[in-house]
């Protein structure tokens, strides 16, 4: 797949990401600053200086985004297309093919910076899942097995059987069932 692509679905994984009920402190988006440090490391345009207001709705289109990936296994087809379809529909999007020799043709998404960020960014929301349920499909999108844990991630393995967000909650859930089960053995 093309890093072009590759940046939408990253975009998507990394903003519901921003919040760990695992952690002490489960947001990451504390202030307006976190959230410009956030968009600059991806190389998101900001027209200027956002607002309070603006950044409490961008919590609430991740908080969004984060309800999509914890009910995307019990949602049917129809559910998740009107919710992209209603992310997708936010603002208007420039399109533009990107044909050069040697890398594959690309359709380029440009939101114009003049729209407001959370409608730029629920563009962009839209186009990552689209691109993601595209490229892997829905039964790959995957939120972390180990409670509380919720982080989010794409399972690569072939058999689609990974469960878990990384190691740190692989072993923690390993050691906690291997607990239960001696108990359960004494019993
Ligand atoms: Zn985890």
């Amino acid at each position: 797949m093309s890093h072009y692509r590759e940046q939408f679905i990253q975009f998507v994984v990394d903003f519901a990401n921003t919040y760990d009920p695992f952690l002490d402190e489960p947001e990451f988006l504390r202030t307006p600053a976190d959230l410009q440090e956030f968009l600059q490391q991806r190389h998101i345009e900001m027209s200027g200086p956002f607002t309070e207001i603006e950044f409490m709705r961008v919590r609430q289109l991740r908080d969004r985004l984060r309800d999509i990936f914890l009910r995307l296994e019990t949602s049917d087809a129809a559910e998740i297309e009107g919710t992209i379809n209603s992310l997708l529909g936010t603002s208007p999007v420039n399109l533009q093919a990107s044909i050069s020799e040697g890398e594959p043709t690309e359709i380029k998404y440009e939101i114009p910076t003049t729209v407001a960020l959370v409608e730029r960014l629920a563009v962009q929301t839209g186009l990552g899942l689209t691109l993601a349920l595209q490229q892997y499909g829905a039964e790959r999108l995957k939120v972390c097995a180990a409670a509380p844990c919720q982080e989010v991630f794409i399972d690569v393995s072939k058999n689609k059987s990974r469960r878990f967000c990384g190691e740190r909650c692989a072993n923690r859930y390993n050691v906690a069932h291997f607990r239960e089960r001696q108990r359960s053995d004494k019993d």
